[in-house]
């Protein structure tokens, strides 16, 4: 493509001078062929500063080495990619989209500074919310259990059974406002780990010895060992089997059993969880992990924080946590951990 003058833009390039995103537009040397007016408002340089010069030079560095490691990234990869940063000077959030062809690298632009501030101030409230319930429930749990003690010395049969399902309520409240403060920690970046020797096979099993006095609907089979003891968190990595087989339960209401296998390699053990239960859509596998994801079903409820703090848990650990499933099938999630 020939070079634009900055003075003489071409119909219909004029057009995209009203656009409210910033559009650029390099050749395959990474030369700069086009930009229009959102683009240099957000970029802070005028089109003849641009125009035909090198994507390094006239860009600015507080837009981070990684506007341009992506760009060669997608360019190398053929591929769309799709980045966000924060311009520290202008203190907007950009989302940058490249769009790499044979003929070069068109770049879109987006100030998506409100959706971020709006996104905060969500984050923000959730972990007030959080914090806010977290002491009344507690307090709640701590009555409860009082009350019972106190109900069974005096022999009221009917009031207890009244207060333990006031009390499997309150755990239900309890393990949400847990949820909530995790997603909270792991957004700021503060989950907190311990780190100690844990019997990975011991832990599964107890585990699901455990969820197995209060699941009448299901057996839990556990089969195969690890024999191995890692160095990790046994509170979170509990945390995470509970979710897994909890959801295996919750979104398998047709089926009796849910197997849990174990086994391991050289380097690594697996923790696999299958049901024989609704699955998960191809497209939705992919979005699985997100924060508040959740297939849409209006008849099983949640709110999208388990796998999510799940997988966080499990990366901690330097593994990962996979899933395979078929709709109508079932799933299968594997927990696979470095041995350490
Ligand atoms: P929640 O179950 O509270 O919605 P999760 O983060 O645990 O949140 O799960 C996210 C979504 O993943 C669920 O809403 C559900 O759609 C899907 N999902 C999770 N586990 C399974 C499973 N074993 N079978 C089918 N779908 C599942």
């Amino acid at each position: 493509m020939q070079m634009i003058e900055p003075n003489n833009i071409p119909y219909p390039f004029t057009l995209l001078d009203t656009l409210n995103e910033g559009i650029c537009m390099f050749d395959r040397q990474g030369r700069c062929l086009y930009v229009n007016c959102k683009g240099m408002e957000i970029v802070g340089k005028a089109r003849d500063e641009l125009l035909g010069k090198n994507m390094g030079g006239p860009f600015p560095e507080r837009l981070g080495t990684r506007f341009y490691v992506e760009a060669q990234r997608a360019i190398e990869e053929n591929h769309p990619i799709g980045i966000e940063i924060y311009d520290s000077l202008t203190k907007r959030w950009l989302a940058l989209r490249y769009y790499p062809s044979s003929e070069g690298l068109s770049i879109l632009i987006l100030d998506i500074t409100e959706r971020k501030e709006f996104e905060q101030r969500k984050d923000d409230f959730i972990n007030m919310a959080s914090h806010e319930l977290k002491t009344p429930v507690t307090a709640l749990k701590g009555l409860t259990q009082v009350l019972i003690e106190q109900l069974t010395q005096a022999a009221m049969t009917e009031a207890i059974s009244l207060l333990t399902m006031i009390d499997a309520q309150i755990d239900r409240l309890t393990k949400l406002v847990d949820d909530l403060l995790n997603v909270s920690k792991i957004q700021a970046g503060h989950l907190a780990y311990d780190r100690s020797p844990v019997d990975v096979d011991a832990l599964v099993r107890e585990t699901t010895a455990l969820l197995q006095t209060s699941t009448p609907t299901h057996t839990l089979n556990v089969s195969g060992a690890t024999q191995t003891v890692i160095i990790g968190d046994k509170d979170r990595l509990r945390q995470v089997i509970i979710n897994l087989i909890t959801n295996a339960i919750k979104y398998s209401p047709q089926a009796n059993c849910i197997d849990i296998l174990l086994s391991s390699t050289a380097e690594s053990i697996h923790i696999a969880v299958r049901d024989y239960g609704i699955g998960i859509p191809k497209t939705a596998q992919q979005h699985i992990f997100d924060r508040f994801y959740r297939v849409d079903n209006k008849t099983i409820p949640g709110l999208g924080m388990g796998l999510y703090i799940a997988h966080e848990i499990v990366q901690y650990h330097g593994g990962k946590l996979t899933v395979e499933s078929e709709e109508g099938k079932g799933s299968t999630f594997v927990i696979s951990l470095p041995i350490s």
